[in-house]
């Protein structure tokens, strides 16, 4: 049966309930494809007048719609964060991504948030097997390509299997004996604005002890201060634990009523200890290392 995405009303339902909220990344599938995705952004933002963190992750095919969203968050008085993807040089790019051209318009996307002066755009690239050994080559070409290009434009990440978010469960190109190489590349893009260096910095440190222990130092949020929530409505404790908690439709979109339901406490319970896969993806690394300067700063 073909799944109805959440439609605006639910969406404005959702985010009536989450007035707190101080980070909010919004991903894909591909933000920028969804017809009102600057009404989203602006009923967001209207709802949730906390949010100090908002993060959008593109593709950066619709250069336009991509500056529309971020120059939306921008007149709500919001700094956005944007990544806009890049998986190598031009060639490897656009034969990972099936695409002609899809380098350079993510090289245009770009161009034109950077040009925004309160907004922060980062073009941002996903190390696997598929593409660590050209990553020299990418350097290179952003160097060519990107007038005024400084390593701190550039935000490495590292390849994860999701069932839920990235639908690669089956995919094998996770760095394994590479990881030694994907940190080397990990550790030159720390600069920007301070935050991100801190972030980065903390990141490098956990990601070090994350391959010598095979799991995450750091108390995980997922479920204590963050969850997932798809465009359909289903909540999962993080974008990599493949575990559904709760059908927001079942909940007439109250957030915190799915979020204290019976399922989310059970998995909650079992994230605890230890039942999740684990992991040391930014986006669930950074909330970790929050939480944890957080329980430092009262404790
Ligand atoms: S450690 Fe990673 S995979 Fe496990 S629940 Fe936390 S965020 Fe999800």
């Amino acid at each position: 049966m073909l799944r109805q995405e959440m439609d605006l009303a639910a969406i404005e339902r959702t985010f009536r309930g989450l007035k707190n909220l101080s980070w909010l990344d919004l991903t894909g599938g591909e933000v920028t494809l969804r017809e009102e995705a600057a009404e989203i952004v602006q009923m967001i933002l209207r709802q949730a007048k906390k949010i100090c963190i908002f993060h959008l992750s593109t593709n950066g095919q619709l250069p336009e719609k991509a500056l529309l969203l971020a120059r939306e968050a921008v007149r709500h008085r919001v700094v956005p964060v944007i990544n806009i993807s890049v998986d190598g040089p031009e060639e490897v790019n656009d034969r990972l991504r099936g695409k002609k051209g899809a380098y350079r318009l993510s090289l245009e996307a770009f161009r034109k948030i950077k040009g925004l002066k309160k907004a922060h755009c980062y073009l941002s690239c996903t190390i696997s097997k598929l593409n660590i050994a050209h990553l020299d080559a990418l350097l290179l070409e952003l160097k060519r390509d990107v007038p005024g290009f400084d390593l701190a434009d550039l935000h490495f990440n590292l390849f994860h299997n999701s069932g839920h978010y990235y639908q690669n469960q089956d995919v094998d190109a996770a760095c394994g004996s590479e990881a030694p190489v994907a940190q080397k590349y990990l550790s030159l893009c720390q600069g920007g604005n301070p935050v991100k260096i801190w972030l980065e910095k903390a990141y490098m440190k956990g990601l070090a002890r994350y391959y010598q222990k095979g799991k995450a130092v750091l108390k995980c949020q997922a479920l204590s201060s963050s969850c997932f929530i798809d465009p359909y409505g289903t909540v999962y404790p993080c974008s990599i634990y493949d575990k559904p908690v709760a059908e927001l439709r079942d909940y007439d979109f109250d957030v915190r009523a799915a979020w204290n339901g019976s399922a989310s406490i059970s998995v909650r319970k079992s994230i605890e200890q230890g039942a999740c896969p684990g992991c040391w993806s930014p986006c669930e690394a950074y909330p970790a290392i929050l939480g944890d300067m957080a329980k430092a700063a009262f404790s």
